[in-house]
């Protein structure tokens, strides 16, 4: 392997020991206690256990008649068998008093079995909605028939039957989706305990640059790599932080570097690729510890990985994207979101991959790892990879376009169409196009 003199590292990473360098330098971060609800998304930093059954009584499944099985053994529509009705529970009460006998009590979803029941017979197995356009109301339904027999047990939702007390119900670690806010709720919890948000400094850089919004100038550029950048960091947990951009002299980069190190991490677009040995690197290099690298995938070569020390000697790792606006996403997606996911708690840290059927050629002519971006649809039961058309990084509406990633490796000089592939997914599903 050739190494760089400069740098003692190989001239060109793979993007393993790429990602494995940078995430090497991330930590999970402190934790905070949360409302539940604004913990969405976040990682679960304890475990969770219940102290109480849940449901915490059997209760009904149905709107019917709790009775005992034997009191409508043999019933049918033919042979209906009279039942007395002695009271009435709505969900929130309790029973106040048993079932014996031929005796009913007329019982809504979710009120607690009164003793005596094991089974409720459901409105539909009997006579209550003739009664009912008979018009009477239901307090004035003393008998009921039943068509229909019951089986112990039937319609009834057992206590304890989605959580036991006791029970660990969410591990450590786990990832609070929609259904753990809800299961959170459910044991009574009001507050959780989770891994904090990172907070993601990012500075575009580049005397080219203006910002949306501004009027449009010849020669100039409006800074996009800001915003998806940004949204990107959002997209993964983290707080953006948009700091602007630096201009491409020394005391504009050092006045953004200094807001940018009061954050968990700090993120640079351009000013890492070969034609660009100047301030920005200078900079960089001269304040931290910062290697350049070439990563042997493309887009996405350029990038430059160090860390910074900020106020209080706190280490802030640092990613120099490259300028190219692809390849600031594609690296982003590579090898910032691994690590971003690592400092929230994370540990699978892969997207979705699937096989699917190139629609096109790719053409690998230095050996690289290709990222090519693709369109992915579903036909027949197998996916397809369609690329959306000119793969420049600097076309971000290909970007755009795109939901996943076919990826041609290193040594693979050309993939041709009917060739199967592997694609990271962007965007899960992908059922879109689907014959
Ligand atoms: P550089 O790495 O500075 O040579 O930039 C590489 C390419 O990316 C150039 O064409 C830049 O104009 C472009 N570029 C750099 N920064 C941005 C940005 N924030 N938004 C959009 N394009 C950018
Ligand atoms: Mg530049």
């Amino acid at each position: 392997m050739s190494m760089n003199v400069e740098t003692g590292l190989p001239y060109m990473l793979s993007v393993e020991d790429a990602r494995a360098r940078i995430l090497n330098m991330f930590e999970v971060l402190e934790t905070e206690r949360k409302p539940i609800l604004d913990a969405l998304g976040q990682t679960l930093a304890e475990d969770v256990s219940s102290t109480l059954d849940i449901p915490p009584l059997t209760n009904s499944a149905m709107d019917g008649y709790a009775v005992h099985h034997e009191a409508v053994a043999g019933a049918s529509e033919a042979n209906p068998i009279e039942l007395r009705v002695v009271g009435h529970l709505a969900a929130g009460e309790l029973p106040g008093q048993s079932v014996e006998g031929a005796n009913a009590i007329r019982i809504m979803t979710g009120a607690p079995i009164p003793l005596g029941a094991d089974t409720v017979v459901p409105f539909e197995e009997t006579d209550e909605f003739e009664r009912k356009s008979r018009g009477l109301s239901p307090s004035e339904i003393t008998e009921i028939r039943v068509m229909k027999e019951a089986a112990v047990g039937a319609n009834l939702r057992p206590a304890g039957q989605d959580v036991r007390k006791g029970q660990m119900v969410l591990e450590r670690g786990t990832l609070l989706r929609p259904s753990e806010i809800g299961v959170l709720a459910s044991l009574g919890r009001d507050t959780v305990e989770v891994v904090r948000r990172p907070v993601v400094a990012v500075i575009a850089t580049g005397d080219e640059l203006i910002e949306p919004g501004d009027p449009a100038e010849a020669g100039k550029i409006y800074n996009s790599n800001s915003y998806g950048v940004a949204a990107e960091v959002l997209r993964y947990g983290g707080i953006p932080k948009l700091l602007g951009i630096a201009r491409d002299n020394l005391e504009s980069m050092n006045a953004k570097l200094d807001e940018g190190l009061t954050a968990d991490v700090l993120l640079t677009s351009a000013g890492v690729s070969r034609g660009d040995y100047d301030i920005v690197k200078d900079v960089l290099a001269s304040r931290g510890q910062i290697d350049f690298w070439s990563v042997r995938m493309r887009p996405a070569k350029p990038l430059a990985f160090g860390v910074f020390t900020g106020q209080g000697g706190r280490l802030v790792p640092h990613v120099g994207l490259p300028g190219n606006p692809v390849s600031a996403l594609v690296a982003f997606e590579e090898l910032v979101r691994p690590a971003l996911l690592k400092m929230q708690g994370r540990t699978d840290l892969e997207k979705a991959m699937i096989r699917a059927v190139l629609e096109d050629d790719i053409v690998n002519s230095d050996e690289r790892r290709v990222y090519a971006r693709a369109v992915i649809t579903r036909r027949n039961g197998r996916y397809y990879a369609r690329l959306t058309g000119d793969q420049g990084s600097g076309v971000l509406t290909s970007m755009a376009l795109a939901n996943g990633l076919a990826i041609c490796p290193e040594d693979v000089p050309v993939m041709r169409a009917g060739q199967e592939v592997d694609v990271q997914m962007l965007d899960w599903p992908v059922d879109a196009g689907q014959a």
